[in-house]
């Protein structure tokens, strides 16, 4: 469950968002919709701590934004799953080690991690792919293997920040899909598009954000 209570939070400079109420029940899969420069990145920084609100608070599935404390965040963050429109993977490493990378940062066990990697790795059609390489891949794969590292920790909700932003058609349709998949698995799914009609389409709830404030 996440729950916004009148946030507010401005960069230095201007930018920023304005006194924002929302409410994302769990397994829910909600759209985050607006234009460039409305607000959606910084919601989701906000949710993974990387920013605290000035003004409000959040609660995070029993954590409040006002009480934790440093050491609670790499806990909090362990069980939030990021998608990013440019994947972030590690160029260095193979499908199979990106994936496991975020597991043993958590001190998981090797025998864990490598049943976890291969099960992920299934769940997102890419046995077969993984020794190659990041940049041998499509940017359809390689968004899936973001979605694989994502959801390898069990989190509770994945927060995909415009993730078919770069990729054409039938890529985006196939993440859509893969996204619905993990939903009805039980995770919450929080989606940054600026694609409108891609979020009314999908039948879901939609959020939209405009200049900091929410208008829907
Ligand atoms: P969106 O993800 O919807 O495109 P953002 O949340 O990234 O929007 O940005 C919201 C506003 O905050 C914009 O006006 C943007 O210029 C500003 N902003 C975003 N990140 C920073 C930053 N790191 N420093 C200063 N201003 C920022
Ligand atoms: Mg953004």
């Amino acid at each position: 469950m996440i729950r916004f209570f009148n946030v507010t939070f401005n960069y230095q400079g201007g930018g920023g968002v304005e006194n924002i109420n929302l409410f994302v029940r769990n397994g829910e899969f909600v759209f985050l919709v607006g234009p460039s420069g409305a607000g959606k990145s910084t919601i989701f920084k906000l949710i993974y701590m990387e920013e605290f609100p000035e003004r409000g608070h959040i609660l995070l599935n029993g954590y409040n934004s006002q009480e934790i404390t440093k050491s609670d965040i790499p806990y909090i963050r362990r069980k939030i799953g990021m998608v990013f429109q440019d994947f972030k993977l590690l160029q260095d490493r193979n499908v199979y080690d990106n994936v496991a990378f975020a597991m043993e940062i958590t001190g998981a066990r090797r025998s864990s991690i490598n049943k976890r990697v291969l099960e992920v790795l299934r769940d997102v059609g890419l046995s077969h792919k993984k020794m190659k390489m990041p940049w041998e891949l499509s940017g359809g794969e390689q968004q899936r293997v973001a979605i694989a590292r994502a959801i390898a920790n069990d989190p509770f909700i994945i927060l995909a920040d415009e993730p078919t932003g770069n990729l054409d058609d039938e890529n985006r349709d196939e993440i859509l899909l893969l996204l619905k998949k993990i939903n009805n698995q039980g995770t919450s799914i929080i989606m940054a598009t600026h694609n409108f009609e891609m979020a009314k389409q999908s039948g879901y709830r939609i959020i939209r954000i405009e200049n900091g404030m929410i208008l829907s």
